[in-house]
């Protein structure tokens, strides 16, 4: 993959560029730190986009480090899943994966280093205590009443903490800092809490597990990593960060920078929330085409390439704001544009008898894979005197200006004749069965004589066509700020249509069709077969995007 796609110029890297440039900075290494509790979305890849992109364009490296200090709500499956999307994306981690939990006999030892150094003891308040003690933002804090243990007995205390002497929540070791500091996390921080958990990595041997303050810091410098990119809500414990830095006797020293978080309407990016989601079957699973997850983005049918353009498009700045998912249907729409090949498939399908031609009529056109893409090849499509038709296409009383068919009217058949409808046909109830139309063999690549004919619409053979379930997707919430209302559950705002399932016929090739494979349906929109059920002679796609482009067109009205 080209360099392109991650190295439009952001504050953060004129700002390394700068220190490259003065020799503040030799080799960068950068990290991408997620936690393994869910499944990566939309957001992370701004982030990946940004971290991996980095490396990249400097020439260092980025590791991928799991931030595995709640055993309690991580997973192995969430790891495997993790690192799949980031490979997918494009992009590799140097050396091995790394997990903070390598490093907690490490944290262990630098705890017991602040405790010799009067820098931390063990606590007895409740969280709930300490929580009042904390005091806020306008009222200092209280020291609590353990805090002048001595050395001696907090050293003996925290070993019996982690051989598992206490119950959960009965003691943590806290950082002794300033519990009148204006700023709130610098009010002696808790570095270890009890937790009778195992560990998806280090099983049962610790009883203790450390504060993600306490381990983050601490996991970049060992790591070397010379810039730890994060979003703003860490702006404010950056002075706690750098506390750790320089009261351990740490090997490097890095550098913490902060960025606002991708925010997308008519989309939640917590990780809280979209594990709700699944857990209440409210989608099918964390890949479920609506959901922002960048396996569910996958399934859907976007492509590496849209979501690097993507966050390559919005940009990295200190702003926090909301873009616009048309944004995001550009991106993969102009991608596919130039890349998925054409296919006809018909979405709801009316019947059209073409009265001239014999019961064994039988033609064979051809039609370029992609208009501008030689490469792709030609396509076979079977021409027979029964046809589907998008019964969209048909009105009985069409207004002035509706191109296509209609009685005594004539439309062209893409890629075959014009024809014209001569009768309609109507069951018992009313309802349209089928239309008589009769071809005119004499328009094949020309005008017919004498007329004009405006309208092209698309078809597939009655007998050659093969059924295509297809999945329409649509926004899974019909508000654009589902999340934004505390009083309001985010769920009161699921939108009732994001999956509807149609029933189609498809041109006969795409009965070859390999899962992932996407197409332009013409005239309807990009479509994807679906990973997991487009198979076994089944073929089910996913809608990514339609071909109308909001984005686009807002652009130009500016
Ligand atoms: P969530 O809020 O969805 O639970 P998180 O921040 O808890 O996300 P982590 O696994 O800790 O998830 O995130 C890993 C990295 O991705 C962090 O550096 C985090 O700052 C970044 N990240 C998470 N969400 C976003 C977002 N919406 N935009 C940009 N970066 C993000
Ligand atoms: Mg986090």
């Amino acid at each position: 993959m080209s360099l392109d796609s991650t190295s439009a110029p952001n504050f953060i890297r004129n700002q390394i560029r700068e220190e490259i440039d003065t020799g503040r900075v030799d080799t960068v290494v950068t990290r991408f730190p997620p936690e393994p509790n869910g499944y990566l979305h939309i957001g992370h890849a701004k982030s990946i986009c940004l971290n991996f992109g980095l490396a990249e364009q400097f020439e260092g490296q980025c590791n991928l480090r799991f931030d595995d200090t709640n055993p309690a709500k991580e997973e192995q499956a969430y790891i495997d899943a993790i690192k799949e999307d980031v490979e997918w994306l494009g992009f590799m981690w140097a050396g091995k994966v790394r997990f903070a939990s390598d490093y907690f006999d490490q944290l262990y030892a630098w705890a017991i280093h602040l405790i010799k150094e009067g820098k931390a003891y063990v606590d007895d308040l409740s969280a709930e205590e300490m929580r009042e003690y904390r005091g806020t933002l306008t009222e200092p804090g209280k020291p609590s009443p353990y805090r002048e243990r001595s050395i001696e007995e907090n050293l003996d205390l925290l070993e019996r903490m982690k051989r598992g002497e206490f119950a959960e929540g009965e003691k943590a070791l806290r950082a002794k800092i300033d519990m009148a500091a204006a700023n709130i996390n610098l009010r002696d921080p808790v570095l270890y809490r009890i937790r009778h958990a195992a560990h998806h990595q280090s099983g049962d041997k610790w009883k203790i597990y450390p504060s993600y303050d306490f381990t983050h810091g601490q996991s970049d410098a060992i790591e070397g990593v010379t810039h730890s990119v994060c979003t703003l809500e860490f702006e404010d414990h950056r002075p706690l960060y750098e506390w750790f830095l320089s009261n351990l006797p740490v090997p490097s020293r890095p550098r913490q920078i902060e960025f606002a978080r991708l925010n997308l309407n008519y989309t939640v990016t917590s990780k809280r929330k979209l594990k709700l989601l699944v857990d209440k079957h409210i989608v099918d699973g964390w890949d479920d085409p609506r959901m922002p997850t960048i396996s569910g983005m996958r399934r859907r049918g976007y492509t590496p390439t849209s979501i690097r353009k993507f966050c390559d498009m919005i940009g990295v700045t200190r702003a926090d704001g909301v873009v616009d998912i048309n944004m995001l249907y550009h991106a993969i729409r102009s991608d596919l544009e130039d890349n998925a090949p054409r296919a006809m498939c018909v979405m709801k399908p009316l019947k059209v008898v073409l009265t001239n031609l014999d019961e064994a009529h039988e033609e064979v056109f051809e039609a370029p894979g992609h208009p501008a893409r030689e490469d792709m090849g030609m396509r076979k499509l079977p021409f027979t005197r029964e046809i589907w038709i998008d019964a969209d296409d048909f009105l009985e009383e069409p207004p002035k200006k509706f191109f296509r068919l209609a009685p005594g009217q004539e439309v062209r058949l893409r890629n075959a004749y014009v024809i014209r409808c001569d009768e309609v046909i109507k069951d018992d109830a009313g309802n349209i069965s089928e239309l008589h139309c009769s071809v005119d063999l004499d328009t094949l690549g020309k005008n017919p004589e004498g007329r004009k004919v405006k309208g092209v619409i698309h078809w597939v053979s009655a007998k050659h066509g093969v059924p295509v379930e297809v999945r329409n997707y649509d926004n899974l919430f019909q508000v654009e700020a589902p999340d934004k209302d505390r009083d309001v559950d985010f769920l009161e705002h699921l939108n009732p249509e994001s999956l509807q399932v149609v029933h189609a016929v498809g041109e006969p090739d795409l009965a070859k069709v390999k899962p992932e494979t996407s197409f332009q349906f013409e005239r309807v929109g990009y479509f994807c077969a679906d990973r997991h059920d487009c198979r076994d002679g089944k073929l089910v796609f996913n809608r990514t995007v339609s071909l109308k482009d909001g984005w686009a067109k807002m652009q130009k009205k500016g």
